[in-house]
């Protein structure tokens, strides 16, 4: 069992991951100074049905609860189920002193949490993430559900009492999930620390059977990562946008593709190629990208979507990030492995690491 603390300027709140460690929960639920008067469980579909019954034996005897079980994946995130979970918790009688439980990847996580901060304008929640990448979502309080007109447009900073990351539920993750997850620790290497992208680069070959301890050891790392960004930005301020390194063109495949097929991870993975070459041109980056792309490619992650579609299709999506000034989109880019920096690019130098991307294939 492991234990990272995460400190913000609004809250403290343990991150406690391993195997087995869900057994801790009930301890955590029946030992809180303002006792917890009913739980209300948002869980995914499939995680709830794949691991129900092991949450449940982990749930005290003590407290009341009631399980709302919500679409699988991103299907999770809109008003509808938002609206769904709000009612459920009213039927159930729940009051300020509830505890909601976020069960699943980062989409129920993000709804959950969203619940959480604004039912009767806020109840404790703590966090049961399931799947790689939610070491990410799990940490650092963002929650928000989507707009038919935009993605994570309704939301909030709302932080976890706690988060749970039992490491056992992550061994039915499909392929392409383990894949999407990864995309972000490789990210939360290349931002941080060139020994921890060594140690990724020398120990993760494939996808097929990553060995539990490698794993949890680098879940470990990236949350270090995550919780010292946000530690000293909480409200994405300054520092906390390097996080989003390989996200702009990343978000733009995403969105041209409708958030079907290509996973977030995948698409920030690409991102990461597009912008690692852009650190090299426009950054002083040292750095061996063939290299890069010939090992992700042979761990198994592809940039086939960019080849859908064109240069100016994608510009024009980058251009509508929230972070474009006078339509030139900014970039986070390495200076060094470990040295993040924001750079704004003009649409040639853009064109040119798009075109790069294509052709690593
Ligand atoms: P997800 O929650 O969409 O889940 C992906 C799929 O995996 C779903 O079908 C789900 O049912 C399944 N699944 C989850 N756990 C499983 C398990 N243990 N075994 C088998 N199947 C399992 O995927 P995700 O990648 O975790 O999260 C993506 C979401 O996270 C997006 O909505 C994104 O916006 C959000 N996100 C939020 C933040 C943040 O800071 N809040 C950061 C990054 C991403
Ligand atoms: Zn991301």
């Amino acid at each position: 069992m492991d234990l990272l603390q995460i400190e913000t300027e609004t809250k403290h709140y343990p991150v406690y991951i391993g195997s087995g460690i869900i057994g801790k929960l009930k301890d955590f639920l029946t030992s809180q100074a303002k006792p917890i008067s009913h739980i209300m469980v948002i869980a995914d579909e499939k995680v709830y049905e794949l691991h129900g019954d092991t949450l449940k034996n982990s749930l005290p005897s003590s407290i009341d609860y009631s399980v709302f079980t919500v679409p699988s994946g991103e299907e999770a995130k809109t008003l509808k189920v938002y609206d769904d979970c709000m009612t459920f918790a009213i039927d159930k009688g729940l009051d300020r002193q509830s505890c909601i439980l976020a069960f699943g990847g980062g989409a129920c996580g993000d709804l959950a949490g969203f619940v959480a901060a604004t039912y009767m304008r806020g109840v404790r929640f703590v966090g049961l993430p399931t799947t790689i990448l939610a070491h990410d979502s799990s940490v650092g309080g963002k929650v928000a559900v989507n707009h038919r007109l935009g993605k994570n447009m309704i939301g909030q900073f709302y932080h976890p009492e706690a988060v749970f990351y039992e490491t056992e539920f992550l061994r039915s993750l499909p392929l392409k999930e383990i894949r999407s997850g990864m995309a972000e620790v490789i990210k939360h290497s290349l931002i941080s620390d060139e020994a921890f992208y060594k140690m990724l680069k020398a120990n993760l070959k494939t996808l097929t059977s990553i060995d539990q301890t490698f794993l949890i050891n680098s879940l470990k790392q990236g949350i270090a990562v995550k919780a010292e960004i946000v530690g000293q930005d909480e409200r994405e301020k300054g520092i906390r946008a390097y996080l989003n390194f390989g996200h702009t063109y990343g978000h733009s495949l995403e969105n041209l593709e409708g958030y079907k097929g290509i996973s977030h991870g995948e698409a920030v993975m690409t991102g990461m190629i597009f912008a690692l070459f852009l650190s090299v041109k426009h950054a002083g980056l040292r750095f061996d990208l063939s290299e890069f792309t010939s090992w992700v490619k042979q761990v198994g992650y592809t940039s086939e979507a960019a080849a859908k579609h064109s240069f100016d299709e994608i510009y024009e999506v980058m251009t509508r990030d929230k972070k474009a000034e006078n339509k030139i989109p900014q970039f986070v880019l390495l200076s060094e492995i470990g040295k993040p920096l924001l750079k704004r690019i003009n649409k040639e130098d853009l064109k040119e690491a798009h075109d790069y991307v294509l052709a690593v294939g």
